[in-house]
């Protein structure tokens, strides 16, 4: 038996949910996703949300409706999962880096150029990244929470969009809660939700007053709709998710004080009045290549998040290289994922803790 790094929690009662929904009249988007929009929305204190069929798809619905287009510059972390920098690349928007702090792994706001129009800022590894830190507002900030549905900051949930434009989530089975696929927006702005809309289902736009059957395409849109299927899933997940949070900073609190002593460095704590999502427990080893085969050789499938974006040959087109990034560089070279999920047992933790205390 493995124990992975994440995974999902999936009960009867969800099963029930979906099961549900696969009896009744309405499969593709409809009123599960409505009412799932609804729940997020609530959860997050904000006034929309906008359901799409990836976290993926989220970040482009959001960068393409807040006007990223080929002019655009658009900056976000090196650290972070290529949907970061896609979602400007997509657009033929230029994307640039700047470099993470070391003290939060999230990525340098201080340093975001003046002439940037939009910023996708990561919140990784659950630990929110705080945007007053912006020297300019931006046209557009996106905050990427893929990691951070249910923290909290001390202005409110993540998600409420207090200091952003909209706020993307991912439900992708490791993520807090789960679609299978999925992912979704929040926004305070009712344009940019109407424009999201209409972006996730091939820029459709109805005309009734023309016609019953009347519709009108102004630009180009994709199929990014959710299904109600995976929506029911999200609905019943949703009512946990508090529980998982918690049961998250369980694990990493037990981490904290049994890996003290340990030569390596822990992820950052989150501040007080911060609740962290804990997505990742990613410490920094020495010798990783090592720890990492021993550990995945003991059972143990640890993960590096990430292969930071500069160095994939598709990140040709991005100016910023290594030498620019010597934070991300540092971190890098150490980074590994333990596991943390809100099923892991204690007995699980024991062995991921006895084998990294062994090996280091
Ligand atoms: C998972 C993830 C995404 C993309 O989500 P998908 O639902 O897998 O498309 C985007 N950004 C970050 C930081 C992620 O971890």
């Amino acid at each position: 038996m493995t124990i992975p790094y994440g995974r999902q929690s999936v009960s009867q009662e969800d099963i029930d949910a979906v099961v549900a929904v696969l009896k009744g009249d309405w499969l593709t988007q409809g009123p599960a996703v409505e009412a799932f929009e609804r729940a997020v929305a609530d959860y997050c204190q904000v006034e929309h949300a906008v359901a799409f069929n990836s976290g993926t798809a989220t970040l482009h619905g959001a960068a393409e409706a807040g006007g990223v287009g080929p002019s655009s510059l658009l900056v976000t972390s090196p650290l972070t999962f290529m949907a970061s920098a896609n979602a400007g690349r997509y657009l033929g928007a230029t994307v640039e880096l700047v470099d993470i702090k070391r003290e939060t792994l999230n990525m340098d706001l201080t340093a975001v150029p003046s002439e940037a129009d939009a910023v996708v800022a990561v919140h990784y590894a659950g630990l929110p990244v705080d945007l007053a830190d912006l020297p300019n507002r931006p046209s557009l900030i996106i905050e990427d929470a893929a990691h951070a549905l249910g923290a909290f900051t001390p202005e409110g949930p993540v998600g409420n969009c207090a200091k952003s434009d909209a706020c993307s989530f991912s439900f992708h089975p490791v993520k807090p809660i789960t679609t299978a696929e999925g992912g979704i927006v929040t926004t305070n702005n009712a344009d940019l939700a109407k424009r999201m809309r209409t972006f996730r289902t091939h820029g459709i736009e109805p005309k009734p007053d023309q016609g019953g059957w009347n519709y009108e395409i102004r630009r180009e849109g994709f199929n990014y709709r959710l299904s109600d299927v995976h929506a029911a899933l999200g609905i019943s997940q949703l009512s946990k998710l508090d529980r998982f949070i918690e049961r998250r900073n369980e694990i990493a609190e037990r981490y904290r004080v049994e890996l003290a002593d340990l030569p390596i460095v822990l992820p950052p704590a989150a501040p007080k009045g911060t609740r962290h999502g804990y997505h990742l427990f990613a410490v920094q080893v020495q010798d990783r290549a090592r720890v990492f085969s021993a550990m995945r050789d003991a059972g143990i499938w640890v993960q590096v998040h990430y292969v930071p974006i500069h160095h994939h040959p598709v990140s040709i087109d991005i100016k910023q290289t290594a030498s620019d990034l010597p934070n991300c560089e540092a971190v890098y070279r150490g980074l590994i994922s333990l596991p943390i999920f809100p099923e892991l047992s204690d007995t699980d933790q024991t062995t991921v803790i006895e084998t990294l205390k062994r090996l280091v």
